[in-house]
């Protein structure tokens, strides 16, 4: 009978001083693991050691796959990927900066044994400044209003999904993914467990604000309309103060005749008009950007190459690794 399989997947942005860690760390889990496994880094155009380093790993263990992307996709594509490529029954997405820990396979597999579809590490917030704990608290407060699925805070990708669930995952087709939203959508059983969060030892965070902003942005436009809603009952709202005080200023005309004051009424409803229509504007231009990406049908990422043997014009190396260009994600 062959063993059961659980497929690891690591998304690399130059990661090269974390590769051999993780894998040394992984390896350590193996020893008394009853699953076979495969490893599957996502290389996600890097620009350093990356890729030479997972292709070191490969040479020793040939249960060590990769695929390398043509540039960065980012974080969210590269779990797209890895998704489309496991085998396993069950899958665990961790990160490459060993930020998740990987004592946590152990009581991710035993969920999984349990029958929950989805195992879920959540880490507290220890170490990290607070103002960005402060952000985030408000940021998952005010989320929850906006979306349908819930999004819990220090709840990320660190999990292990059944097969059900990536199958699950992989219907799901969008161009922008909010894999956090994605996994929640998705439903089935999930177990809880907690962590303490670990600092980044190597190499660097690629969050920006910046980057961090547009995510939590992509989190409240990505799971429905609401945002939209929102602007229509502003709208709404303001069109009627509006004409409130349009007709209580003509009865007063009508009564007292006209008097030149309503410098500071003009001004101020020309800015807070302004301003929500540009808000309105920006609102329901995102969705239209979206709307264009989507149309586009782009394929979500390109590899540039693989030790993955999955399409029949791959040609192979002598040290059997398939160069292959190809697109992916529809
Ligand atoms: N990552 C990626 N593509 C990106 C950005 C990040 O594959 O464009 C990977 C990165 O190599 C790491 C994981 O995603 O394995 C999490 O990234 P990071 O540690 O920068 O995020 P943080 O832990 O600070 O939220
Ligand atoms: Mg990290």
């Amino acid at each position: 009978m062959t063993a059961r399989l659980l497929s690891f997947i690591i998304p690399s942005f130059n990661e090269a001083s974390n590769i051999e860690h993780i894998y040394k760390a992984l390896d350590k889990e193996f020893e008394d693991l009853t699953y076979d496994y495969e490893i599957l880094f996502i290389n996600d155009g890097s620009t350093d050691d990356t890729l030479a380093r997972i292709k070191k790993l490969v040479l020793t263990n040939n249960k060590v796959k990769y695929i390398s992307f043509t540039r960065n996709f980012g974080k969210e594509v590269a779990l797209l990927a890895g998704f489309q490529h496991v085998k396993g029954e069950a899958v665990i997405v961790m990160d490459a900066d060993l930020q998740h820990p990987c004592s946590l396979i152990k009581p991710f597999i035993e969920g999984y044994e349990e029958g929950y579809h989805q195992v879920v590490g959540r880490r507290n917030r220890k170490g990290d400044g607070w103002v960005r704990s402060c952000l985030s608290s408000f940021y998952y407060c005010l989320i929850n209003k906006f979306v349908d699925v819930e999004l819990r805070d220090g709840v990320g990708d660190f999990r292990l999904l059944s097969r059900k669930a990536v199958d699950g995952l992989l219907k799901l087709n969008e161009g922008s993914r909010f894999s956090k939203g994605l996994f929640s959508w998705i439903g089935l059983s999930q177990k809880i467990i907690d962590y303490d969060n670990v600092e980044r030892k190597n190499g660097s965070s690629k969050w920006k604000f910046s980057k961090l902003l547009n995510y939590g942005i992509d989190g409240a436009i990505s799971f429905n309309n609401r945002p939209l809603r929102i602007c229509f009952y502003t709208g709404s709202f303001i069109l009627l103060l509006s004409l409130v005080y349009i007709i209580v200023h003509l009865l007063m005309i009508m009564n007292y005749g006209i008097v030149e004051h309503g410098y500071f009424t003009t001004i101020s409803a020309i800015l807070l008009l302004g301003g929500i229509q540009l808000l309105s504007l920006g609102v329901i231009g995102e969705y239209i950007g979206r709307i264009y990406y989507e149309t586009k049908k782009r394929p979500h990422y390109l590899i540039q190459e693989t030790n993955i043997n999955s399409g029949e014009n791959d040609e192979e190396n002598e040290s059997g690794i398939h160069k292959v260009y190809r697109s992916g994600g529809d």
